[in-house]
C-alpha cells in the first residue's frame, strides 16, 4: 500500500467489521461484557494496528501550520488587493494566518496586512485589533531583523493605529500614541516621518489630554449577538443557567421513565427552558463561517488557533477558553481526523467534560443509553469508533499524562458508553438564518433555511418524551438552546418535544419506524394512537382528484401502491392506478428538468418547464397535495432570482394557505413565509400608493414578529441580529409609507 493513498475511515470501518465477521472475534465480541468491549478491542494485535496505521496517515499534518503555505496565500492575497477585491483579499489574509506558525513572521505579517484591509473597509475596532496582534508578537518575540524591517513595519503599524483612533474619535489614545509614534520613530528606529502625516496629525500635539473637550466619545458598539451579550441579559434578569419554568415537573413513571408534567395552565410562547449545551461541536463544514467555541458567525473578524489550522475563534477569549478546556487534546495533530469520524468527534468531547474534576455528571449518566437494544454489529462499529479515540487520546496527546488518575480501560469504556448516549439523546444546534441584508444579495427571498451547524447534548431539555405533536418549540440561540410552549399547555398535560418525526411531515408507520430504529421505543402519542386523524391530514396532502371530472376522490397517492383502481363516486367510474402513477412520473420528470434549468440560471425557462410540471401534477393530484405547492414555491423562486417581483409575489400568496395547512398558523414555515412575502412588497414592489397593500404588508411583518417572538426570543436576547434588524426595518418602511413620507 502506498503511503500516499488515505485511506477513508468508512473504508477501515468495512476492512474491521469484515475482519470481525469472518473470524471467531464476533463471537467472542458478543459474549464480552459491555464494559469490556474496547479493551477487547484495544487487546487484538489486527484491530489495533489497523488504527494505529490509520491515526499515523501524513495526510492529518495537512491541518497543521504550513509557513510556506502561507506565505502562497499572503502572496495571492496581495495580488487581490491590487485588483481592489478587499473582501475577498480578507479572507485570503485570514487564511494565510489560519496557515501561518504561531508568533511567526508568516502570522505577523498576515495580520498586519489584514489590519491594511480592515482600515480600508472602515472596520476599525477590527483593524486594531490586528494591529495589537502584530505589535505583540513583534515586539515580544525573537524575529531575524533579516527576514522582515522591524523598525519600519512598527512605524507603520503605529501610524495606521493613530489614523483608526482618530476615525473612533478616541482623542485620548491617539494623543498617547502620537507621543509614542514620535519617540519610537526618532529615538529608537531612526525612521523619519513624512511631513504629510505630520501635518495631518499634529494638531494631536496641542490638544490636552485633561481638557474635558477631548473626552473619548467610546462609540456603542453595535449590539451583536455575541456571548458576552448573553451573559449580559441573564445577567440583568438574575437568571442562572439552566434555567428550567417553575411550572415544569420533574416526574417519574415505569412506562415514561423520567419526563416533565405542567404543574400549572402554561401559555403559548411561554419560555420552558433555556440551557448551555454540557458539551457541543461545531460540525466542520462550518469551521470557517462560526466561531469553534461560541457558534457566532464570523463575518469579518477571526483568529486561527496556535497549532492548527483549520479552525476559527471570534476572538482571544473564546481561543484560550477553547485550548485549556478541550482543544488541546484535539490538535496536537491537527483536526483532520474529526472531520472523518462524525458524531464520535462529541463522544471525545464528552469524555474530556467528564473527565474535569468539577464537572456535574451525574445528568450525563443519567442519560439512556439503550446499550443493550443494539445489535452486535452496531456495537462492534461503535467500539472500533471508541478504541480509535482511546488510542488517539493515548498516543497522541498527553491527555493520560495530565490525567494519571485515570486508566486505560474506562477511558474507553466511557468513549463507548458516551456514543451511544449520543445516538438518543444528541441535539442539533442550528443557526438563524433570516433573510440577511448584509449579504445585499437577492437570494435572500429563497433561503429560509437553519442549517444544522453543530451537535450537542443538553441534559435537561435530553429528559422530554417525544411526541409527534408536540406542544413545545424548540430552537437555538448561538449554542444555547430554547424552549418555549408552542400552544396552550393545560396543568397535567406532559411536556413534549420532538425527536424528528413530526406528524406534519411523516406518516404514522414511518414514524414508527424511525423511532424504533434510532430511540427503541413505539411512539404512543395521542396522534399515534389516533390512525384517523393521521390519515385525513394526509389524505388532504396526498389527495388524488377523478381523471374526469377533476373533482377531488377519497384515495390517496398511497392507494396507488396497495390497489389496481381508484373510484370516483361522481362519475361511478373506476380508473386503473397505473394512469395516474404514469401521469405523476411525467409530472415528476419535467419538474426536475425545470429544476435543472434553475440550476443552470435559466429562470425564465424554468418558469415554463415547472409551470408544466404543476398543470401535470393538477391533472392527477388535490389542489393541496404538496406537489403543487412545491411547484408554485419553485415557480416563485425563479420569478424571484429573474427579477419578476410581481409574479414571485402572486404565485407565494397562492401557497401561502397550503404551507399554513401543512405546518400550522404558529409555526416558523409560516413566519419564514410571511418574511418572504413582505421582503418582496417592501423592496422589490411598489406599493407606496396603494393603502390596502400597505396595510398587507404591514400584516405580513407583524404576524411574523409574533411568531418569531413566541418562538425564538428569551429576556431581550436577539436571536438573529439581521433578521431582527431587517423585520423592524420594514415595518418602520410601511409606516411612513402611511403616513406619505416617501
Ligand atoms: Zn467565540
Ligand atoms: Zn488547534
Ligand atoms: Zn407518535
Ligand atoms: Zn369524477
Amino acid at each position: 500500500m502506498s503511503i500516499n493513498t488515505f485511506i477513508r475511515w468508512e473504508n477501515v470501518m468495512d476492512i474491521l467489521t469484515h475482519y470481525g465477521e469472518n473470524n471467531s472475534f464476533m463471537e467472542t465480541f458478543k459474549h464480552t461484557a459491555n464494559n469490556e468491549k474496547v479493551n477487547l478491542c484495544m487487546q487484538n494485535k489486527f484491530i489495533r494496528s489497523c488504527l494505529e496505521k490509520w491515526l499515523d496517515d501524513p495526510k492529518f499534518n495537512d491541518s497543521l501550520k504550513n509557513a510556506t503555505k502561507s506565505k502562497e496565500i499572503r502572496l495571492a492575497a496581495n495580488e487581490e488587493f491590487k485588483m481592489n477585491r478587499l473582501e475577498l483579499c480578507c479572507k485570503l489574509y485570514t487564511k494565510a494566518a489560519q496557515f501561518a506558525p504561531y508568533k511567526s513572521i508568516e502570522s505577523i505579517l498576515a495580520f498586519s496586512n489584514r489590519s491594511a484591509i480592515y482600515l480600508r473597509l472602515n472596520k476599525y475596532q477590527e483593524c486594531l485589533k490586528d494591529i495589537e496582534a502584530s505589535l505583540n508578537i513583534l515586539e515580544n518575540s525573537e524575529i531575524n531583523e533579516q527576514d522582515v524591517h522591524k523598525g519600519q513595519l512598527i512605524v507603520k503599524l503605529l501610524k495606521r493605529k493613530i489614523e483608526c483612533l482618530m476615525a473612533l474619535k478616541q482623542f485620548k489614545i491617539a494623543k498617547t500614541n502620537w507621543e509614542n509614534i514620535l519617540e519610537v520613530s526618532k529615538n529608537v528606529y531612526k525612521i523619519p516621518l513624512e511631513d504629510q502625516f505630520i501635518k495631518k496629525y499634529k494638531v494631536l500635539s496641542d490638544c490636552d489630554k485633561n481638557n474635558s473637550n477631548n473626552v473619548d466619545i467610546v462609540k456603542n458598539a453595535d449590539e451583536t449577538l455575541t456571548e458576552d451579550l448573553i451573559k449580559e441579559r441573564l445577567n440583568t434578569n438574575k437568571i442562572n443557567l439552566p434555567f428550567r419554568s417553575p411550572k415544569m415537573e420533574l416526574c417519574y413513571s415505569e412506562v415514561k421513565g423520567r419526563h416533565f408534567v405542567a404543574s400549572t395552565k402554561i401559555e403559548y410562547g411561554e419560555l420552558l427552558i433555556f440551557e448551555n449545551p454540557f458539551a457541543s461541536v461545531l460540525l466542520p463544514e462550518y469551521y470557517n463561517s462560526f466561531c469553534y467555541h461560541c457558534y457566532v458567525p464570523l463575518k469579518y473578524y477571526s483568529i486561527p488557533c496556535n497549532n492548527c489550522c483549520t479552525i476559527l475563534f471570534c476572538g482571544d477569549k473564546c481561543l484560550q477558553e477553547a485550548r485549556n478546556s478541550y482543544h488541546r487534546w484535539e490538535c496536537k495533530q491537527g483536526t483532520s481526523i474529526f472531520k472523518c469520524i462524525g458524531i464520535a468527534h462529541l463522544a471525545l468531547r464528552l469524555t474530556l467534560e467528564t473527565s474535569k474534576a468539577n464537572s456535574n455528571n451525574d445528568q450525563i449518566y443519567n442519560l439512556l443509553t439503550h446499550i443493550d437494544d443494539l445489535k452486535s454489529l452496531e456495537l462492534f462499529q461503535y467500539s472500533l469508533t471508541a478504541t480509535l479515540l482511546l488510542i488517539y487520546l493515548q498516543k497522541k496527546t498527553d491527555f493520560f499524562e495530565k490525567h494519571p488518575n485515570l486508566v486505560l480501560d474506562s477511558v474507553g469504556n466511557e468513549l463507548l458508553h458516551h456514543m451511544t448516549r449520543l445516538v438518543c439523546n444528541g441535539n442539533a444546534i442550528s443557526s438563524h438564518m433570516l433573510s440577511d441584508y448584509d449579504s445585499g444579495s437577492r437570494t435572500s427571498i429563497i433561503d429560509e433555511s437553519r442549517p444544522r451547524i453543530g451537535t450537542a447534548i443538553f441534559p435537561t431539555s435530553s429528559l422530554l418524551n417525544h411526541s409527534c405533536n408536540p406542544n413545545i418549540f424548540s430552537s437555538n440561540i448561538l449554542k444555547y438552546v430554547v424552549i418555549k410552549a408552542s400552544r396552550d399547555i393545560s396543568k397535567g398535560e406532559e411536556i413534549t418535544n420532538c425527536y424528528g418525526p413530526n406528524f406534519r411531515r411523516m406518516r404514522l408507520a414511518d414514524r414508527q419506524a424511525s423511532l424504533k430504529n434510532q430511540y427503541h421505543f413505539d411512539c404512543k402519542c395521542c396522534i399515534c394512537l389516533d390512525p384517523q386523524t393521521d390519515d385525513i391530514f394526509f389524505k388532504t396532502l396526498e389527495g388524488l382528484v377523478c381523471l374526469s371530472c377533476h373533482n377531488e376522490i377519497p384515495a390517496t397517492l398511497l392507494d396507488l401502491d396497495v390497489n389496481d383502481t381508484v373510484y370516483c363516486g361522481l362519475c361511478y367510474v373506476r380508473f386503473r392506478t397505473l394512469d395516474y402513477k404514469r401521469g405523476l412520473l411525467k409530472a415528476d420528470k419535467t419538474y426536475n428538468k425545470g429544476m435543472i434549468q434553475l440550476e443552470a440560471s435559466n429562470f425564465l425557462y424554468a418558469v415554463q418547464v415547472i409551470s408544466e410540471s404543476l398543470r401535470l401534477y393538477t391533472l392527477v393530484l388535490n389542489p393541496k397535495n404538496s406537489n403543487i405547492a412545491k411547484c408554485e414555491d419553485s415557480i416563485a423562486k425563479c420569478y424571484a432570482l429573474a427579477g419578476y417581483f410581481e409574479n414571485c409575489y402572486m404565485y407565494l400568496d397562492r401557497s401561502f394557505k397550503k404551507i399554513e395547512d401543512r405546518f400550522g398558523e404558529n409555526s416558523l414555515e409560516v413566519a419564514y413565509e410571511l418574511d418572504k412575502m413582505s421582503d418582496i412588497m417592501v423592496n422589490n414592489l411598489d406599493i407606496r400608493n396603494d393603502r390596502n397593500l400597505i396595510h398587507k404588508a404591514l400584516k405580513h411583518v407583524r404576524r411574523s414578529m409574533e411568531i418569531f417572538d413566541a418562538n425564538l426570543s428569551a429576556w431581550d436576547i436577539p436571536y438573529s441580529e439581521s433578521g431582527i434588524a431587517n423585520i423592524k426595518h420594514k415595518e418602520n418602511v410601511l409606516l411612513q409609507f402611511l403616513e406619505g413620507r416617501f
